[in-house]
């Protein structure tokens, strides 16, 4: 049976700046240190779909609920906490809604975390763990990361779990080790089953809001090798069914192209998640 595709939106507190100019979070440059080239750049977001507050949120939301998705598509749409459950509230029950993150303790004394049990208890049912702006600016490392996964599953929350290499890493020939190195601390702390539960993210961090995009021959080749990586490291079920998606520069114009890739099992979209043209993205496959 064919893997159902999956696309998922991130909505973070996104800040798109023209071509050529780099991302910036609090005056510092977002990637490692060094300032990116956006030139290549094709992507400007609409004033209306800038940052996630309540108003573009609610937007974007309705925008999804009256568009006609590809039935063959799960989509789950992943806001700042703070409108989790505004996005509840509002999106259509056939869109899931994903936390940006989660702690790995269950309970206690850990100001400004939120919990799996919270997480459940706002009716949300995905969460988002390890994206590159958690591992590279905010230090979180395999292990925790891996701890964060086991604890949202045992606790009954699906994960996208996100994986992927830095520019000088890909540059070194690291990526494979990179990858491998990220998915065998989650092995560590996973049973078989609980690999039923996630969805793979490789999100090269090069190309996370740069307009960069990997090449379908790039994307595949990784997302192939993760495949043979769940086979040899969990099991021939875990080969066959979990979805690795792709996330790095999504966009309505490269979308397609990638779709056809026989591992490439849907996508994880950031920038362009808060345009319009996300329905495009989802119906990728139509
Ligand atoms: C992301 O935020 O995970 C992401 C992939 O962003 P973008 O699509 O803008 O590159």
């Amino acid at each position: 049976m064919p893997r159902q595709f999956f696309v998922g939106g991130n909505f973070k507190m996104y800040v798109q700046h023209p071509p050529a100019t780099p991302r910036y979070l609090n005056g510092l440059p977002f990637h490692n240190g060094s300032p990116l080239d956006l030139s290549t750049q094709d992507r400007t977001i609409d004033q209306n779909y800038r940052n996630g507050v309540a108003e573009s949120i609610t937007n974007i939301v309705k925008n999804l609920n009256a568009a006609k998705l590809d039935p063959n598509t799960e989509v789950v749409i992943s806001p700042p906490t703070l409108y989790l459950t505004l996005t509840r509230s509002l999106a259509d029950p056939k869109i899931g809604v994903a936390a940006q993150n989660v702690f790995d303790k269950p309970n206690g004394a850990f100001t400004g975390e939120i919990s799996v049990e919270q997480l459940k208890d706002t009716k949300i049912d995905w969460v988002v763990i390890g994206h590159s702006e958690r591992r590279v600016i905010l230090k979180e490392t395999d292990e925790f990361i891996a701890r964060k996964v086991k604890s949202a599953i045992e606790g009954g929350l699906s994960v996208i779990f996100c994986i992927g290499e830095t520019l000088e890493e890909r540059e070194g020939g690291k990526t494979i080790e990179v990858v491998t190195r990220q998915l065998n601390a989650a092995a560590k702390e996973l049973s078989k089953e609980q690999w039923a539960k996630v969805v793979i993210a490789y999100e090269p961090v090069w190309a996370i809001g740069t307009g960069k995009v990997a090449t379908t021959e790039q994307a595949q080749e990784v997302h192939a090798a993760i495949r043979e990586w769940l086979g040899k490291t969990i099991d021939a079920q875990a080969q066959d069914n979990v979805r690795i998606i792709y996330g790095g520069s999504v966009s309505e114009k490269n979308c397609r192209e990638l779709a056809t890739q026989p591992d490439v099992d849907g996508f994880l979209v950031g920038g362009a998640s808060l345009k319009p043209a996300f329905v495009d993205i989802i119906n990728a496959r139509i």
